[in-house]
């Protein structure tokens, strides 16, 4: 695949950056096809859609009649989980209960954003504050190893933490920010590998790893689909894909209701994962997911290809703070400048390079599909 020519699809901006990315004759790509094919048709932010909602609400709220709280919903002060907070409450009467892990990289904004929704909403939030010496150890490891998923520490702990909470809790609804209006074209599994694979996760910290992780949240993927769904009853909700839901009006939105502050792109209420996707993914393996990102608003009328194309022919971030953000993540991760710099240069490796669950997820992904519970092309 590497002498590859280079191609871009004609309709989105998805390009052979993803080395396993398919065309069609009209030059169209396989992403394009999916959400023309296997979306769109049954996709219904409309009145459809919010029949069925509506229907759920009611179930969640009559469920929860006589509790503190009817549902759980994890705050990352991103702008999809910010929207649901602040629709579950004002539009659909819900009264959840809000969660957030802090794993020691918020931004400034994220912080200000859950603390303006918590405060304008009235909700109570329950924090769960990652062991910072196992988040570090962990988050070391996976740039030992030279993987580019960087972000799964982060991402185990934000799911595994929610699960956990809500077993233990017996939480029967999670409401997720998930969508497909900035989401429908997935990332492939070569810049953003499963952050569920515990397999993966223990194996790389098992080689690169120094301290046990004690209290760092774990849960295989088996543990969210299987048990926590039909031995738990855990239910999960994604009502932004039943209502019009376009990023730039969410914004104004919460920005205008409460103050909510804007942040440079998606995931960047993050201050690891500016610096990770912003810069590191794109200068070690030449990974951009805001294609990904551009590509789904595209698809869903959000963005137009121009405007695109303009974008992300322009670096994320200033070097200055590229600069800035290097030495902040060292010092952090208790390492030398120097020795960021070299792991930046040491050879690169995948997903594949250490233990996985792969078969099992690829098994399970056909299955859903087959059973149309998986839409979204995840290869
Ligand atoms: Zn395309």
């Amino acid at each position: 695949m590497a002498n590859r020519p280079y191609e871009i699809c004609n309709n989105c901006i998805m390009d052979t950056t993803d080395s396993l990315i398919q065309f069609d004759e009209t030059g169209r790509c396989e992403y394009c096809n999916n959400y023309y094919n296997n979306i769109l048709p049954h996709w219904h932010p409309d009145a459809i859609g919010e029949a069925e909602l509506s229907k759920q609400i009611d179930r969640i709220k009559a469920d929860g009649v006589g509790k503190d709280f009817d549902c759980l919903i994890g705050l990352s002060g991103g702008v999809d989980s910010s929207y649901l907070t602040y629709i579950a409450v004002e539009k659909f009467g819900l009264r959840p209960l809000l969660y957030h892990v802090d794993a020691g990289w918020n931004s400034q904004e994220a912080v200000n954003n859950i603390e303006k929704l918590v405060d304008g909403l009235d909700l109570d939030l329950f924090t769960e504050v990652v062991n910072w010496p196992e988040m570090r150890d962990l988050q070391l490891a996976f740039f030992k190893a030279g993987v580019p998923h960087l972000d799964t520490p982060q991402d185990h702990a934000f799911f595994a933490g929610l699960y956990n909470f809500a077993a233990k809790n017996k939480v029967k609804y999670i409401l997720t920010g998930a969508n497909y209006s900035t989401e429908c074209v997935r990332e492939p599994l070569e810049w953003h590998y499963h952050a569920s694979d515990l397999a993966q996760l223990k194996d790389i910290h098992s080689k690169f790893g120094s301290r046990p992780l004690k209290s760092f949240p774990l849960a295989g993927i088996l543990k969210f689909k299987l048990f926590y769904r039909f031995v738990k009853g855990v239910r999960v909700v994604k009502p932004l894909n039943s209502i019009p839901y376009f990023k730039e009006a969410a914004m104004q939105e919460l920005v205008d209701r409460f103050g909510w502050q804007r942040y440079p792109h998606k995931h960047y209420e993050s201050r690891f994962t500016r610096f990770y996707e912003g810069y590191w993914l794109r200068e070690k393996f030449g990974y951009d997911k805001r294609r990904a990102h551009f590509s789904s608003l595209i698809l869903t009328g959000q963005l137009t290809r121009d405007d695109a194309l303009q974008k992300i022919s322009s670096a994320p971030y200033s070097a200055e703070q590229v600069r800035q953000d290097f030495e902040y993540i060292a010092t952090k991760l208790g390492i030398e400048v120097s020795e960021l710099e070299a792991m930046l240069k040491a050879p690169n490796k995948t997903y594949k390079d250490y233990k996985n669950i792969m078969p099992i997820m690829d098994l399970g992904a056909r299955l859903l599909r087959l059973l149309g519970l998986q839409r979204a092309i995840i290869r």
